[in-house]
């Protein structure tokens, strides 16, 4: 017998992972999809994260099978006259959860792949079924009035995960979303038939490239398909007005001439689309019995292709915290706590990601209106406004008091060092070989900087404990655990440590220790593979300060970082 009846509404990625994660974790999912499938999304091009969720879902065979493009890596022709650079997902399988790569994906396929395999697992979907009405407010249920073609029904569920996307009727009943001044933007994409121009490591990438008057994307799909958009401002609506959608489309592509030159004559073989207005978070991620997943919660521009991996995220920590309230009542706030806590961290980080790239841009764009606006001191998004939301993001307003619009550019400019080609053409001859050197001489760097700390200390007075969860890689559950924290409300919750970790570092408050010494006591303790992580992340926390022999301090550089990519673990 299933343990709990949760409601889903939406059948996208957010919705079907959703229902696959609380089918593993024995409950009974109803899914209300407003279309039939297959249906038309964009969105194609995936992460690696998202291939590891997927895989443990157990879902690696039918993606297999379903043959899509693989995609090794993304590339970027990031500003006037600069050689290209590529982020490579190359990196060692050390565990089951690691993807090296990533696939581009028609969304219809994809899909409808996904809910077919919750039909399969015993999941009941109603296509065709638009939910109309969702009242949240109860104590022990949710209701869902459901449009089924022949009548309204009202239905009642144990919990509701909304994945209806950004067109969610929850959220605007609840008001709770706050839309980002700082990518006004407009997409406008088409398709091309056009088989990939690469061969080597360039093939299967998506290419991202900046123009005057924005960027464009390039993916290649299963069918010698080349998806292909141009993102731009939006007051360019009223030129769009004037010359109808396929002109100003045509008239953007042509001045992007890094993609028309590899578009060559391609021919363009479906009408063209647009969107506006895509960018947003909420101010609630879940409360009582409802959770937002996907797009429903949130969205920010689709330059680093993290959408589908947010919503695939978010589903399985939704369905992991339905699962641990289904056992553990008492710790609804808890639950809701970490979800919003944990979901918030992974937007916000992806938000900072994509400032420090487009302020890039706003630096080797200089004639561009475009990116201009786009830098971090012309915004008014409010939470940029004096970088002050950039500040608590990263708790640096005290540390740093004297952060410049430029460290925004230098932190994009670290990553793109590492990723840039050896010749400054798209060319077949790229192999990924090439960044290792670069790579290496970042790690290596790093680790120096990591062995001149002779002083480490901790910031604040006391080592506090913080309780936090943490979804389980194998079985998604939802395990309480600790994280490290001090008195003054600074958290490091990217990894859980034990109590002796705790008592451990508290040695640092009496006697500063250097980072050798300081590795050997993490060992001591049971620390051992992700040590020097948990020390790099304590520092990006402000848990951690430290100086070398000759007393100056050392600033361990913040890597920029956002989930779906990386080796470490997430969900
Ligand atoms: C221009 C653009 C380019 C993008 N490119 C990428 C990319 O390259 N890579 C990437 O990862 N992401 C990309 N994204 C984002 C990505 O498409 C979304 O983040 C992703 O689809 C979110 O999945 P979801 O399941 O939350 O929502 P969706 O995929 O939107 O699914 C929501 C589902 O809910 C259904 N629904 C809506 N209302 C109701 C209702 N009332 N009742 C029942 N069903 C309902 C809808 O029909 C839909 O099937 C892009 C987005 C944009 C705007």
């Amino acid at each position: 017998m299933a343990k709990s009846d949760v409601v889903i509404i939406g059948g996208g990625p957010a919705g079907s992972i959703a229902a696959l994660s609380l089918l593993k974790l024995g409950h009974s999912v109803r899914l209300y999809e407003r279309f039939r499938f297959p249906r038309y999304r964009v969105g194609e091009s995936l992460l690696p994260g998202t291939m590891s969720i997927l895989s443990r879902l157990g879902l690696k065979p039918s993606i297999d099978a379903a043959r899509f493009i693989r995609k090794p890596s993304a590339t970027f022709l990031w500003g006037v006259g600069q050689a290209p650079w590529t982020f490579s997902f190359s990196v060692p399988r050390v565990s089951g959860w690691i993807f090296d790569h990533a696939i581009q994906v028609k969304r219809d396929e994809f899909d409808a792949l996904l809910l077919d395999a919750v039909r399969q697992r015993g999941g009941t979907i109603h296509e065709g079924c638009p939910a109309t009405d969702v009242r949240v407010d109860y104590d022990d249920h949710v209701e869902v009035d459901i449009d089924d073609g022949s009548g309204q029904q009202t239905i009642s569920a144990d919990f509701l995960v909304d994945a209806s996307g950004a067109s969610s009727i929850l959220v605007k009943k609840l008001r709770c979303r706050k839309y980002d001044e700082f990518y006004r933007s407009l997409a406008v994409w088409s398709y091309f038939r056009r088989p990939d121009p690469f061969t080597g490591d360039l093939r299967g990438t998506t290419f991202s490239i900046t123009f005057q008057h924005g960027w464009c994307w390039m993916i290649p799909l299963k069918g010698d398909i080349y998806s292909v958009g141009v993102i731009v401002d939006q007051s360019k609506a009223d030129e769009i007005r004037d010359c109808g959608l396929e002109t100003f489309y045509r008239r953007m592509l042509d001045q992007c001439s890094r993609a028309k030159e590899m578009l060559g004559d391609a021919e363009m073989i479906d009408k063209v689309r647009a969107v506006r207005d895509w960018s947003y978070d909420t101010s609630i991620y879940s409360r009582g019995r409802f959770f937002l997943a996907g797009d429903s919660a949130c969205f920010t521009d689709p330059l680093f292709s993290q959408g589908v991996h947010l919503a695939a995220q978010s589903a399985v920590s939704a369905a992991a915290a339905i699962d641990r309230l289904y056992g553990h009542p008492g710790e609804i706030d808890n639950v809701h706590r970490w979800y919003g806590t944990s979901y918030n961290l992974t937007f916000e980080q992806y938000h900072e990601f994509l400032a420090s790239f487009y302020t890039y841009a706003s630096f080797t764009e200089p004639e561009s209106e475009f990116w201009r606006r786009r830098q971090i001191a012309e915004t008014v998004d409010a939470r940029f406004e004096r970088r002050r939301w950039f500040e608590s993001l990263l708790q640096k307003a005290e540390r740093n008091a004297d952060w410049r619009i430029a460290d925004f550019r230098d932190r994009a400019s670290t990553m793109i060092a590492i990723g840039r080609h050896n010749r400054s053409a798209l060319s077949s001859d790229f192999s990924d070989a090439e960044l290792l050197p670069r790579r290496l001489e970042w790690l290596s760097q790093l680790s120096r900087k990591l062995n001149s700390l002779t002083q480490l200390s901790w910031v604040g007075e006391k080592v506090v404990l913080q309780g936090y969860y943490k979804v389980n890689p194998e079985t998604f559950v939802l395990e309480p655990k600790f994280v490290l924290a001090n008195e003054l409300g600074r958290s490091m919750t990217k990894y859980a440590v034990e109590p002796a970790v705790a008592d451990m570092f508290c040695g640092l408050l009496a006697q500063p220790i250097g980072y050798k010494a300081l590795i050997k006591r993490m060992a001591e303790v049971g620390v051992v593979e992700t040590s020097s992580q948990i020390v790099v992340r304590l520092f990006e926390a402000g848990l951690l300060a430290g100086a070398d022999a000759n007393n100056q301090p050392v600033r361990i550089q913040d890597r920029l970082r956002f989930d779906g990519v990386g080796v470490e673990y997430e969900v």
